[in-house]
C-alpha cells in the first residue's frame, strides 16, 4: 500500500533554510580543540524541541556539544536504528571562495558554504524530516535515535568517541545506523548514474616508526645511524605493493560495477585481476581502487637537531588503512618492512566496518534511493578512509553510509568534500529529504 509522502512543502522549504543557517554558524574543526558546536547544536535541539521531541545536550569538553534524541516506534519490540550526523566542519580559506564560507548564500538553486555537502545538508534533511512527521502525526515502527556529533572532523574524543563510551544507554536498543558518504549520484561517464552505499569502511591505522642507533659525532664512522635506518625503512614501506584482498563489500562492488559495464567479472575465479578489470571501469574504478588492499603513507618524518650530530634516534609517521580482515597481515608486513632496527607501534587506531548486503536494511536503503532516482544504479561500497560509524560500532552498531543527494552531472561532489566553493543545489536537498523520509518511514 502506497503510503502519503511526509515530505510536504514546509519540509522542502526548512531543509534548505536549515542548511544555509547552520552554514552560518561557524563550526570549523581545526582539530587543536577551539572549535566549538555548541551555538550549532542549541540549534539543532530547539528544532528537535519543535517536533515534540526531548532532546538532550551532551558535553565532554565545554562547547563541545553533542545532542542525542529518541522517536519513540510504534513497535516496542523493534530494534532501533540511530541515524547520525555531525556538526562540525573542516575550516575554509574564504580568500580562495567565490563566496563567503560561512555566508550559506542561496543564489540560482544552490546552497554555498563550509558543510554544504559535509553534512550539514543531512544534519538539515533529518530536522526537516522528523518536523514533518511531527505536523503528519506520523511514527516510525522502530525506535530512530537522532545523534547530531561534535568533532567528527578530528578524532571524534569529544563526539561520537564519548557518546559511545560514556552514554550507551542512549543507543539501547539500536542495532543498525545510517549516516556520513552514501548515496550520493557518482556520474560515471556515458550518462551512467550510480548511487554507491556505505556498506564498509577501512580502518585506521596512523603509526609511529622510531629508528634507534648510536648517537655521535657528524664526521666520525658509524655503522648505527638512526636517520638512515629510518630513511630506509620508510622507503620500503613507501614503495610496498601491497596485495590485492577483496572483501565481501569490495566484490559486490566489483561485480555490480563490472556488470554495469557489460563486464562479466568473477573475482573468485584463478587468476582475476581486480587491476586489469578497474582499468575497465572508467570513472567507476575511483569508487573501488582505493580499497582492494591494505596501504600505509609515509607523512611525516622528524630526526635530529644539528647538521654535525647523529642523533640516537629518529622518527616517522606513517598513514595506514586496513581493509575490514586485513589487520593480521598488515602487522606481519609492517614488522618485515620496518625490519629489526626500526620499530613501530599504533599512535591511533579504528577498526575496519563491514555491514552485510542480504540485510533488510541495505535493501530498503536501496529500495528508497531507486524509488525516486529510478535512473540510477545503487552500489555497495566500502569507504577508503572513516566517519563517526566506528565509534559507534563499538555499542554493536552496523553502519551504513547513506546520506543522499542527487548531484547534477557538472558538480563533482568528491572535489566539494572538504574542498573550495562546497555547494549544494536545493533540487538535491529536496531529493534527499523524500528518500530520507521514504527510507525512515520504512525502516
Ligand atoms: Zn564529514
Amino acid at each position: 500500500m502506497a503510503e502519503a509522502e511526509t515530505a510536504d512543502q514546509v519540509a522542502l522549504d526548512e531543509v534548505v533554510s536549515f542548511t544555509s543557517e547552520l552554514i552560518r554558524i561557524d563550526t570549523s574543526n581545526r582539530g587543536g580543540g577551539d572549535c566549538q558546536e555548541r551555538p550549532a547544536a542549541e540549534y539543532v535541539a530547539e528544532r528537535l524541541a519543535g517536533a515534540g521531541l526531548e532532546p538532550c545536550m551532551l558535553e565532554r569538553t565545554r562547547g563541545r556539544t553533542n545532542v542525542v534524541a529518541r522517536i519513540e516506534g510504534t513497535d516496542p519490540s523493534a530494534d532501533a536504528l540511530l541515524v547520525h550526523g555531525h556538526l562540525d566542519v573542516v575550516p575554509a580559506e574564504a580568500a580562495d571562495w567565490s563566496v563567503h564560507p560561512f555566508s550559506g548564500e542561496v543564489t540560482n538553486g544552490v546552497v554555498w558554504g563550509r558543510g554544504a555537502v559535509d553534512m550539514k545538508n543531512m544534519d538539515a534533511m533529518v530536522l526537516a524530516v522528523v518536523r514533518a512527521w511531527a505536523r503528519h502525526g506520523m511514527r516510525p515502527r522502530r525506535d530512530i535515535v537522532i545523534a547530531y556529533t561534535a568533532d567528527e572532523e578530528a578524532s571524534a574524543v569529544d563526539g561520537s568517541g564519548f557518546l559511545a563510551d560514556h552514554h550507551p544507554e542512549l543507543f539501547e536498543g539500536c542495532t543498525e545506523g545510517i549516516g556520513e558518504s552514501g548515496g550520493v549520484t557518482f556520474h560515471a561517464g556515458r550518462g551512467m548514474e550510480i548511487y554507491p552505499i556505505g556498506a564498509g569502511e577501512r580502518g585506521t591505522a596512523w603509526l609511529r616508526l622510531t629508528a634507534h642507533g648510536r648517537a655521535g659525532h657528524g664526521s666520525k664512522v658509524n655503522h648505527h645511524n638512526a636517520v638512515s635506518r629510518l630513511a630506509s625503512a620508510i622507503a620500503r614501506v613507501g614503495e610496498h605493493e601491497w596485495p590485492v584482498r577483496i572483501t565481501p563489500t569490495v566484490r559486490a562492488s566489483l561485480v555490480e560495477l563490472a556488470a554495469l559495464h557489460g563486464i562479466d567479472a568473477d573475482p573468485d575465479a584463478e587468476g582475476f585481476d581486480a587491476d586489469e578489470l578497474l582499468g575497465k571501469l572508467g570513472p567507476a574504478a575511483a569508487l573501488v581502487e582505493p580499497v582492494i588492499r591494505n596501504s600505509a603513507n609515509p607523512t611525516m618524518l622528524d630526526a635530529g637537531y644539528k647538521v654535525n650530530v647523529i642523533p640516537g634516534h629518529a622518527t616517522a609517521y606513517v598513514d595506514g588503512r586496513i581493509v575490514p580482515g586485513g589487520e593480521a597481515e598488515f602487522r606481519t608486513t609492517m614488522d618485515g618492512l620496518t625490519g629489526p632496527d626500526v620499530d613501530w607501534d599504533f599512535h591511533h587506531g579504528e577498526v575496519a566496518l563491514q555491514a552485510p548486503l542480504d540485510s533488510p536494511t541495505y535493501l530498503k536503503l536501496r529500495a528508497a534511493i531507486e524509488r525516486f532516482a529510478p535512473e540510477g544504479h545503487v552500489v555497495p561500497y566500502c569507504m577508503s578512509g572513516g566517519t563517526d560509524a566506528k565509534q559507534f560500532s563499538r555499542l554493536g552498531i552496523t553502519g551504513y553510509g547513506f546520506a543522499p543527494l542527487r548531484m547534477p552531472a557538472g558538480l563533482d561532489y568528491q572535489a566539494l568534500f572538504h574542498g573550495v566553493d562546497e555547494r549544494v543545489p536545493v533540487d538535491a536537498l529536496h531529493f534527499g529529504v523524500r528518500v530520507l523520509d521514504h527510507y525512515l518511514r520504512s525502516a
